[in-house]
Parts: structure tokens; C-alpha cells; sequence
């Protein structure tokens, strides 16, 4: 239960262009919403008080969480996947990190199956009929994000540039974490595209259902990855199918999802002649390596297509 006070003050972990959506999830709800912010120093805040084969969002997330809280939040709502990786143990391993360096804060995990139980919690005197408006108006405000934002479209123009970008959904989603990979493809003239959004994220979790490119990617491998992993060999298929000139795979240093279907991807790239990218992120990554690399990857394609 949470502490009796006027207002709650809650945090939840950033994610990209996602976060004002779910921030106005919780304030319909009728609690404060408190941003961390990521800056050098609160990353590096993560980095330090996490294993250091910890995934990198679960870092980024942790120093992100205790900004917040030095801000003045009181709760932490955090998202709990039931699915094979890591992400799944996130919200207990942070809340513990953080009570063992002093943070006094409540916590209460959002899982799919419970989840008007769980809004419940985040604010006990709201009613259900509230929250499930709350849910509602969040699924189409996730629409209409994503349907303003040519990056989530997959119609492409095959005159562009088009490369598509999939790997593990937060170091894809969120700008901050990959330094900004959609802005500098578009600043060098590509028409970057997300393989991945938060409405396939959330369909598929609700139906768990698998498009025909999924269900070709199976028989690549054994059997289950966890995290997106099914889903970066998918949309390989899916991006040499529907024309793309590229594809970027981006990863957490030590995602083990990812990892494990590098060497897959990266093969069925080189089979069928599609440039592929890998972008791996974490603490260590240089904005200026970084845009080198995109520069370069990017003007290989443009002589490529002949397009100078
Ligand atoms: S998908 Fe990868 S980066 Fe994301 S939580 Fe799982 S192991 Fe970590």
C-alpha cells in the first residue's frame, strides 16, 4: 500500500518519444508525475551501481529512477515483463539497489495480466471505470503518436534512402540511449524507419500474435530468444521483401537476446546483399563515432543506389 500524503509523486522509466504518453496515463489517474532527467551524470550514476554485465537500459533506467526520486518522487511504477530476458527482474533489482543506497521511495510493477489491479495501486481512490478511460485514452494516444511520426509508417518512397532500424526495443525507441540515430540518418538525407513501436509491442503481448515474417524467421532458429530477438531476424526478411536499402541493428552491449541472433542477421543480410549496420550501445559510446560511422554506412548506400 502506498503512504498516505495529499499527492502522490510518481516516477516511471523513460521511453523515447513514449514517455509524455504514459505520463499522461498517471496523471489521469491523479498523481504528480516526476521526470528524472538523463544527463551524463545520472547515467553514469547507473553505470556504477550496476553489475557491470547489466544491460545498458537497465542502467540508463536506474540512474533515470533515483534523479526522480532526488526530485521528489515518492512511488516508482515500473513496467514487469513475464518474458524470457533480464527485463522481466528489472523492477525488483532496481528497487532493491536503490533501498540499499538509502532511497525511501514505494514501488508498484505494472504487469500486463493485472493491470487494472495494479493502476489500482498507483492511486487507491481512483476508480476502475477511471482507469480503464485512463488505458483507453493511452492506446490511442500511442496511435496517434505513431501515426504523426513518418518514422513509425513503413510505406517507403524508392527514391529515399530507407533504411530500417529494429534490434532490442529500448535502445531503438529511445533517442537518448542510441544518441540520437533517427536524427543524424535524417540529417544526412535517409529515410530512417522503425521496425519496432509500442503499438506492435503491446498488440503482440495482448494476442500473441506472430505475422507471417515472424513465423518464417522460426525456422532460423532453435528455439526461443527472449526480448526481440525473433523479431530482429523477422525483420530482416521483412526489409529485404519490402525494398529497404538498409537495415541497423541496434543493441545493448551484452543484450543477450540480440547477441544471440547477431550472427543469424547478420548472414541472411549477406545472403540477400542488404547493408547491414550493427550499433551496439552503452556507457562507452562517442556521439562523434557514432556519426562517422552512420556518415559513412549512409554514403556506401548512396553510391550504392547510384543516387549521387
Ligand atoms: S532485451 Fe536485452 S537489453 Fe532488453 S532487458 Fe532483455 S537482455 Fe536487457
Amino acid at each position: 500500500m502506498l503512504r498516505k500524503q495529499d499527492r502522490v509523486r510518481v516516477a516511471f522509466p523513460n521511453i523515447g518519444d513514449y514517455t509524455g504518453v504514459f505520463e499522461d496515463m498517471l496523471t489521469a489517474l491523479d498523481v504528480d508525475v516526476i521526470r528524472g532527467e538523463l544527463t551524463e551524470k545520472t547515467i553514469n550514476f547507473g553505470v556504477q551501481h550496476s553489475p557491470v554485465m547489466m544491460c545498458y537500459p537497465y542502467k540508463v533506467t536506474l540512474g533515470y529512477l533515483a534523479d526522480a526520486i532526488d526530485r521528489g518522487a515518492s512511488s516508482l511504477v515500473h513496467f514487469s515483463s513475464c518474458g524470457r530476458c533480464r527485463y522481466r527482474h528489472y523492477w525488483k533489482v532496481q528497487e532493491q539497489t536503490l533501498r540499499e543506497l538509502g532511497y525511501d521511495f514505494e514501488i508498484v510493477p505494472l504487469k500486463g495480466r493485472s493491470i487494472l489491479k495494479d493502476l489500482k495501486k498507483v492511486n487507491p481512490g481512483v476508480g476502475y471505470t477511471r482507469i480503464i478511460k485512463a488505458i483507453r485514452d493511452t492506446w490511442n494516444a500511442i496511435l496517434e503518436l505513431e501515426r504523426g511520426k513518418e518514422e513509425y509508417c513503413l510505406n517507403i518512397d524508392r527514391d529515399d534512402i530507407n533504411i530500417l532500424l529494429f534490434g532490442e526495443i529500448f535502445t531503438v525507441l529511445d533517442g537518448k540511449a542510441n544518441l540520437d540515430i533517427v536524427g543524424k540518418l535524417a540529417g544526412l538525407g535517409a529515410k530512417p524507419k522503425y521496425a519496432l513501436s509500442m503499438s506492435h509491442y503491446i498488440r503482440d503481448g495482448v494476442t500473441g500474435r506472430k505475422d507471417g515474417y515472424l513465423r518464417l524467421a522460426e525456422q532460423y532458429l532453435d528455439g526461443p530468444t527472449g526480448g526481440h530477438g525473433l523479431h530482429s531476424v523477422a525483420n530482416v526478411l521483412k526489409a529485404h521483401e519490402e525494398g529497404f536499402d538498409a537495415v541497423i541493428h541496434i543493441l545493448p552491449m551484452s543484450c543477450a537476446p540480440e547477441i544471440l541472433v547477431q550472427p543469424v542477421v547478420s548472414i541472411l543480410c549477406r545472403q540477400r546483399g542488404l547493408p547491414l549496420l550493427t550499433v551496439e550501445c552503452d556507457e562507452n559510446n562517442s556521439e562523434l563515432n557514432e556519426e562517422t560511422r552512420l556518415e559513412t554506412f549512409v554514403e556506401l548506400i548512396r553510391r550504392r543506389k547510384g543516387t549521387r
